[in-house]
């Protein structure tokens, strides 16, 4: 491995000229809660490191016209502060509070944890479940805006080129009439990665629903919407069978793999059990 170089900069410009000289050795650094522990590992070795906090711009949480914005740089600590998170969108507020611990949470990122694509990051299903997108700057092209349904392509995969940074999240403010909620499974009660996770949000008419949105983490290669329960929840009463058939429609929809934290068939059995938990714990009137 070559001597290894750092680069701090608020110039974006900067950052995509030294990344095209590098050819294929640059790696974005945000909080550094996952890079780092790779590069100990010696699961990677770049040879150069950008530090993205340069980019001071690319810390916010913004609300306008009923859409919500994140800067990449966001912390999870600062996801947890945000009153507009906490007062329009609990599931994600939720996630971030349980993202591993205050001393991880005060250096990790959103971004970073979006651009990891671990099957298991904890912000992804309720930015799934809120449809959300990502917003990218790059060298010498336009950046683009990609839906995060369209953002991962399998572990610790995702579309990004390679000096493609993210800059925002994006998302509409749910509904009034929408509820949701964030379950995470973990072995323990606190600083464990997920063994599943689900974000659940129902826009309901009286005993309706209009509109479902339900994405699962940790039982896939990526984080996954659950199209089919969705569709199945969608447009009439849900009701104690539909529920069920939703709890078997799901174990169909997942494809986990035994590991460490848990069997594939534990996963299956969790992921059914944890989404009729969540979508009864949504008509009682859970807010999102
Ligand atoms: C003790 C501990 C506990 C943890 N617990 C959890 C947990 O419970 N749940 C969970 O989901 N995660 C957990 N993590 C993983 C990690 O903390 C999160 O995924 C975190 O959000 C990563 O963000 P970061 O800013 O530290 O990323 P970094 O480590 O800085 O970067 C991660 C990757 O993203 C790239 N990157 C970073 N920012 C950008 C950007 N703006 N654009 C493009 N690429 C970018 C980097 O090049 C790198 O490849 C834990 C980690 C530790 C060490």
């Amino acid at each position: 491995m070559g001597e290894l170089e750092y680069l701090i900069t608020k110039d974006f410009e900067e950052i995509f000229s030294a990344i095209e000289k590098t050819k294929g050795l640059a790696k974005f650094i945000a909080g550094g809660t996952n890079i780092i522990p790779y590069m100990h590992a010696e699961a990677i070795s770049p040879e150069l490191l950008i530090d993205l906090n340069g980019l001071e711009d690319l810390k916010y949480i913004r609300e306008k016209n009923g859409t919500i914005t994140i800067g990449a740089l966001t912390t999870i600590s600062e996801i947890v502060a945000s009153e507009i998170i906490g007062n329009k969108c609990q599931i994600l507020h939720s996630a971030a509070n349980s993202l591993g611990s205050p001393l991880t949470r005060n250096r990790a990122t959103i971004g970073g944890n979006l651009a990891d694509a671990s099957p298991a990051a904890d912000m992804a299903p309720p930015l799934l479940a809120l449809e959300a997108s990502i917003h990218t700057k790059r060298g010498g092209v336009e950046g683009r805006e990609i839906p995060l349904d369209k953002f991962f392509i399998g572990p610790n995969k995702t579309v990004l080129a390679e000096d493609e940074l993210i800059t925002q999240i994006r998302f509409s403010k749910p509904k009034d009439s929408a509820r949701g909620i964030f379950i995470k499974l973990g072995l323990r009660n606190s600083l464990a990665i997920s063994v599943v996770s689900i974000a659940v949000i129902l826009d309901m008419e009286g005993q309706v629903c209009q509109k479902a949105r339900v994405a699962l983490g940790a039982v896939a290669p990526t984080i996954i919407r659950a199209f089919h329960v969705e569709s199945k929840l969608e447009g009439g009463e849900i009701n104690e069978n539909i529920i069920q058939e939703c709890a078997e429609i799901v174990k169909e929809e997942i494809s986990p793999i035994s590991d460490i934290r848990a069997s594939a068939e534990y996963r299956r059995l969790a992921s059914s059990v944890i989404l009729k938990r969540a979508i009864q714990q949504v008509l009682k009137g859970e807010v999102l």
